[in-house]
């Protein structure tokens, strides 16, 4: 079954991840979507595409409204495809909500015990990595293109929770939707790196089929759920959508099928209010 759910009656499109909100209902946790036959920019949550600064403020203002959040407690970092991680207290609230330059810089991943902080990541393509270890409560969110997924973002936030005083057997991971093997076809340039953070000679056909040339389709989600396993976890810890952002024009941007001309969705996972 897919776990990423379309909510239904929200005003703007985005899925949840039912599964963890039904075991979890402190967290708010999904990935945005945009509509069917609009422009590229439709829906764009990202202040680093071409797209006004003022229009994705309030695509995000719109968003927080539907999830019971602010715009306060969205929280970003600036993304360029590394491993670092960022752990978000609760003076860093709203780092990056309204512009770049107050995003966590050079920072892919984000993790935090505090409450009412959406933590946001962007994607059109690349993989959204959910994590939450129910025992201490922390909730994280990791940008996992075939750069990070090699330098091992989900492992390096495997290991942040579990210094934090995470039990690695109760950590959860959702692999949201990405580009899937259909439409990723990669050469050398990735499936060397590939290789080397998998540690085989050659890659399983549930992660790389060759096509021609050396070249491959590579299933990254696949790849990054290896990788978790790799550290200890179990496959019952792990949950993977089966969207195709480039298959699924309906529901996502794609970087690749649209030729770099893109907004961007954001994944997203906060702890609300307990009252
Ligand atoms: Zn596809």
């Amino acid at each position: 079954m897919e776990p990423f759910q379309m909510q239904k009656k929200s005003r703007v499109p985005y899925f949840v991840l039912a599964l963890w909100q039904e075991e979890y209902p402190h967290l708010t946790v999904g990935f945005s979507a945009r509509e069917e036959d609009s422009s590229s920019m439709c829906h764009n949550y990202a202040l680093h595409v071409e797209d006004q600064p003022s229009r994705v403020v309030e695509n995000r203002e719109s968003l927080m409204r539907d999830l019971s959040f602010s715009l306060g407690s969205f929280t970003c970092g600036e993304q360029v495809h590394g491993v670092d991680i960022a752990y978000v207290t609760r003076v860093d609230r709203g780092k990056g909500n309204r512009d770049r330059e107050s995003a966590f810089s050079n920072t892919d991943g984000l993790f935090s015990s505090e409450e009412d902080i959406l933590l946001a990541s962007f994607y059109a393509d690349c993989v959204p990595l959910f994590f939450y270890a129910p025992d201490i409560d922390v909730i994280g969110v990791a940008h996992a293109g075939w750069k990070g997924t090699v330098q091992k973002i989900g492992p390096n936030m495997i290991a942040e929770m579990v210094a934090k005083g995470a039990d690695r057997s109760k950590i959860r991971v959702a692999i949201g939707p990405s580009i899937g093997a259909c439409c990723y076809e990669v050469d050398e340039h990735v499936l060397r790196p590939m290789k080397d953070a998998l540690e085989c000679h050659e890659l399983p056909s549930s992660i790389a089929l060759p096509t021609t040339n050396y070249k491959a389709m590579l299933d990254l989600k696949e790849a990054n759920a290896q990788l978790c396993k790799q550290v200890g976890l179990r496959d019952d810890q792990i949950v993977k959508s089966n969207y195709c952002t480039s298959c699924s024009n309906e529901h996502f941007h794609s970087h690749r099928r649209d030729k770099g001309d893109t907004g961007r969705m954001v994944a997203f996972i906060g702890k609300r209010v307990r009252s």
